[in-house]
């Protein structure tokens, strides 16, 4: 169950994201096929900030634009939960 947020957004195609962590811009192209999509992750090109997606496969990130916060650390990511724990 989760618990204040619901499901990632349903996204297919490509599209352009500003990171609200580190605010570089990237293109995300997402692979998507009815009936074959599942949760996927994809990162920040530059702090790695994990960000999940329905795809059929992985996403690929392109930089466009470094980022702006002019710092070099990366993104504290919450370590990943199995999608299944019984
Ligand atoms: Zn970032």
């Amino acid at each position: 169950m989760n618990i204040g947020e619901g499901p990632p957004p349903y996204v297919r195609g490509t599209f352009q994201q500003t990171c609200g962590f580190c605010g570089c811009v990237f293109r995300v192209e997402v692979p998507g096929q009815i009936g074959h999509e599942e949760p996927k992750n994809y990162y920040c090109p530059e702090c790695h900030k994990r960000f999940p997606v329905k795809a059929s496969d992985s996403p690929t990130t392109t930089l466009i634009s470094k980022r702006t916060d002019g710092l070099k650390k990366q993104y504290p990511n919450e370590p990943e939960v199995a999608p299944r724990l019984r």
